[in-house]
Parts: C-alpha cells; sequence; structure tokens
C-alpha cells in the first residue's frame, strides 16, 4: 500500500511500543473497533493485508478473524498528525464484535443511512432478480422521480395528521426512494453530505 507509513517514523515512544489502530468500515467510514499495534503487528498487517493487533490480554500477536473467520482486509493505513496513532480502512468479512455485532461501538447517527446507500449502490450493480430496488432502477428516473414525490407528499400528510409512527414511516419511505433517485443519476449520499457542509453558516460556497 502507497499510503501506508514507514515504521520507522512512527511514535512508538509514548505507549510502551504500542500504537492504538482505530479501524473504520472503508465503505461506510464505521468505526468498527480498536486495537493496538507493535511493530510486529504492523508489519503483519501489510504482509498479509488482513489487520493484525497485539493483543495485551494474550500478550501476542492476533489477526483479528483467525477464528471467527470474521477478519479485517486491509485497504488503507494512515497515521495520525503526530504519528502515534493509527487509522486503518477495512472491509470486514463479517461481524467485527465478537457479539456478533457489525462494530464494537454503538451506531452513530446516520450510521444505517450509510450503510442503505452502500447497499443501494451494489443492488445498481450488481441488479439481482426478484428486487424492488431492481426493478425501480430498471423502471427509470421518471418514476423513481414519481415515487419521491409520492412518498413527500404521504410524509407531509402523516405530519399534519399528528401520526408520528406513519410520519416515521413515511419519512424512511422518502429518505429510501430519495437515495435510489440521487444513486439512479450516479449520485449518492457523499455528494448530499458535501452539499450540506457548504451550506454551513462561515463554510464557503462550492
Ligand atoms: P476472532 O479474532 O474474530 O477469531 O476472535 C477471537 C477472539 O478474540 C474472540 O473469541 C474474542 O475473545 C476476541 N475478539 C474478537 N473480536 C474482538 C473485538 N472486535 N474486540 C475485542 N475482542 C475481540
Ligand atoms: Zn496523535
Ligand atoms: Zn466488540
Ligand atoms: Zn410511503
Amino acid at each position: 500500500d502507497s499510503s501506508s507509513p514507514d515504521p520507522g517514523t512512527l511514535d512508538w515512544s509514548k505507549g510502551g511500543g504500542l500504537l492504538p489502530a482505530v479501524v473504520q468500515d472503508a465503505a461506510t467510514l464505521r468505526v468498527l473497533m480498536l486495537g493496538w499495534m507493535n511493530h510486529a503487528a504492523l508489519a503483519a498487517t501489510l504482509d498479509l493485508g488482513l489487520v493484525t493487533f497485539f493483543s495485551r490480554s494474550r500478550g501476542r500477536l492476533w489477526t483479528k478473524g483467525e477464528r471467527s473467520g470474521n477478519a479485517l482486509e486491509l485497504v488503507s493505513l494512515r497515521a495520525d498528525c503526530d504519528r502515534d496513532t493509527l487509522l486503518v480502512l477495512a472491509r470486514p468479512r463479517g461481524p467485527t464484535c465478537h457479539l456478533l455485532r457489525p462494530s464494537c461501538f454503538p451506531d452513530a447517527p446516520g450510521a444505517a443511512l450509510a450503510e442503505l446507500d452502500v447497499l443501494l449502490a451494489e443492488r445498481e450493480c450488481e441488479r439481482p432478480p426478484g428486487s424492488y430496488t431492481t426493478q425501480l432502477f430498471e423502471s427509470g428516473v421518471r418514476r423513481i422521480a414519481q415515487k419521491v414525490g409520492e412518498e413527500g407528499v404521504e410524509t407531509a400528510l402523516a405530519a399534519v395528521a399528528e401520526d408520528d409512527a406513519a410520519l416515521l414511516g413515511e419519512a424512511a419511505d422518502l429518505a429510501y426512494h430519495l437515495l435510489v433517485l440521487l444513486r439512479s443519476r450516479g449520485l449518492g449520499l457523499a455528494d448530499l453530505e458535501r452539499r450540506l457542509a457548504a451550506r454551513r453558516t462561515g463554510a464557503p460556497s462550492p
């Protein structure tokens, strides 16, 4: 990996030869877990292409997934500003947490939306038969746009009726169809995110 830091330039002094390594899902950027790497763990990670830690409880190298199969395939590895912490982007082969949850940390706000966006990109590319999303993509942008309009009206009506359960359900329908519409035009949640960020007060316009 061309972006991997040279181990010799990292600051190993603070943690007694161990650096904390934050692991993010490369597709969703969700934080999956935190582990510790020594020199050998970093070398093994780069060598195997599988995230490998130094297990402080076992006192040995630990390739995540070595027993469960739920390994973390290395995508990229970077150091932070003062080179005492590692950020690892990885593709998880299964749930990262030993409690069989995708992440060791509770859901961040927006995680479900980000995961849906990734799923929609997969569906658009693979077009599995029998999937409602496939059917929508094949029906074309005009039909998808019409669905967004319908769900928008249903959302508005539920809000006016003060039915919060219906409002949430319709808002979820709207969010799903909106992401499908964006995807059908080659856009995604990241593009929406950039546009919103550009609107923050004080931020320069794009
Ligand atoms: P694995 O590396 O997935 O084969 O799991 C081997 C053992 O490591 C498990 O039985 C747990 O004790 C521990 N373990 C696995 N995943 C995690 C994790 N994300 N955080 C902390 N401990 C873990
Ligand atoms: Zn730092
Ligand atoms: Zn966990
Ligand atoms: Zn609806």
